[in-house]
């Protein structure tokens, strides 16, 4: 059960201590307070935690702190929607909005490796106004002989980059507890010269330990990759893993899933599901178009499949696009061959400028009726 509080409710205020008296009062209850920081106004939701069947809504409903109490049948307890004025709220961390209403491109490398590509691709970035990328230390490969990934050896230069062209997040892989402290330590070093959106990649899609490692933290966002072997609904519960230990800045994102169908693409496409994860959630949600696709084809007309599979991701709604860019392609340590290079991101920012466009247009025609 969630109670729903008026925006002017405060957190330490005597209306909330005795909504959470009257529902601790119920036997086996417990309670969790949570603010939500919705562009325009603060919202407090309480959630009731055990046998709340038991539990009636009428000494909630009587209390004038109380919108409203939303009843939860469904099992996606907390990225659930129920609530339809906070279910588009999403969050904003470092200056930058991410809901089910934002549009936002994060084009990066998949792997740093050196100082020098790393800026050259912020410069490019920065010309373009683009303050959002992705940038993977921690590397989970196949093969053990592969590129690793540089580590925490290379946050600091990273960071310092990112904060001279006012890269305002970087999205990075976590594949172990540790390095979340590792990226909190050389942040706080570089002087928090940037934000990091932690990514959960595909293959630590069900480490439910990891899942808890970044649940239980609410400082960094946390991209979810989903499974690519697995079920959208396990991939949501794992959503739910990160969000019922406190973390309710969760993107989740779609990048293909396993089948020899998808072929000649790395993966089979699931682009379809954006609208059934901004149905059966409150979270925005990601594309990667690189990862699906894998590779640099293209249809006649000479529009890359990468780029086609971003548009058919955008028109569907997605609210974030991560790109892999490098600026020689050839040279990448990791995932080369579906590399954008550095001069299409232009391209890639003006052509889903379009479909989005096309997609807000869609939307505001079903209104109009
Ligand atoms: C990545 O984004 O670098 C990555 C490894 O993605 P995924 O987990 O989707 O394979
Ligand atoms: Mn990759």
């Amino acid at each position: 059960m969630i109670i729903v509080l008026k925006p002017d409710i405060a957190k330490d205020s005597p209306e909330l201590a005795r909504v959470l008296e009257i529902a601790r009062s119920f036997p086996g209850i417990s309670t969790e307070v949570h603010r939500i920081e919705g562009a325009t106004r603060a919202l407090t939701e309480v959630y009731l935690l055990g046998p709340t069947h038991a539990v009636p809504t009428r000494p909630f409903e009587e209390s004038d702190a109380v919108e409203k109490v939303v009843r939860i049948t469904q099992k996606y307890r907390f990225i659930g929607r129920h609530d339809p004025g906070l279910d588009a709220v999403g969050f904003e961390y470092k200056g930058v909005r991410l809901s089910q209403e934002t549009f936002t491109l994060f084009p990066g490398l998949c792997a740093v490796d050196t100082p020098e590509n790393i800026e050259e691709t912020f410069a490019t970035l920065a010309q373009l106004g683009v303050t959002t990328t992705r940038a993977g230390a921690y590397k989970p490969r196949t093969s053990p002989y592969d590129f690793q990934g540089l580590g925490k050896g290379c946050l600091p230069w990273l960071f310092e980059s990112a904060g001279k062209y006012g890269i305002r997040i970087v999205t990075m892989e976590v594949t172990h507890e540790s390095h979340i402290d590792e990226i909190r330590r050389a942040l706080a070093e570089s002087g928090d010269a940037t934000g990091v959106m932690l990514q959960i990649g595909t293959r630590n899609a069900q480490n439910f330990e990891l899942l808890r490692a970044a649940g239980s933290q609410v400082e960094h966002p946390v991209l979810y990759k989903r499974g690519m072997g697995i079920t959208l609904e396990e991939s949501l519960n794992a959503c739910e893993y990160i969000a019922s230990g406190g973390n309710r800045k969760i993107v989740f994102c779609l990048r293909g899933v396993k089948s020899h169908l998808g072929e000649p693409h790395r993966n089979f496409v699931d682009f379809a599901h954006v609208s059934v994860v901004k149905r059966l959630t409150r979270l925005p949600v990601c594309v990667d178009p690189s990862h699906s696709v894998g590779r640099r084809g293209g249809g006649p007309e000479g529009l890359l499949d990468i780029l086609h599979v971003a548009a058919q991701g955008t028109i569907a709604g997605a609210n974030m696009v991560l790109v892999d860019v490098h600026p020689r392609p050839e040279l990448a340590l990791c995932d080369g061959p579906q590399a954008l290079k550095l001069e299409e991101i232009q391209d890639l920012v003006e052509d889903l400028g379009i479909v989005r466009k096309a997609y807000e247009e869609r939307v505001r025609r079903l209104k109009g009726r």
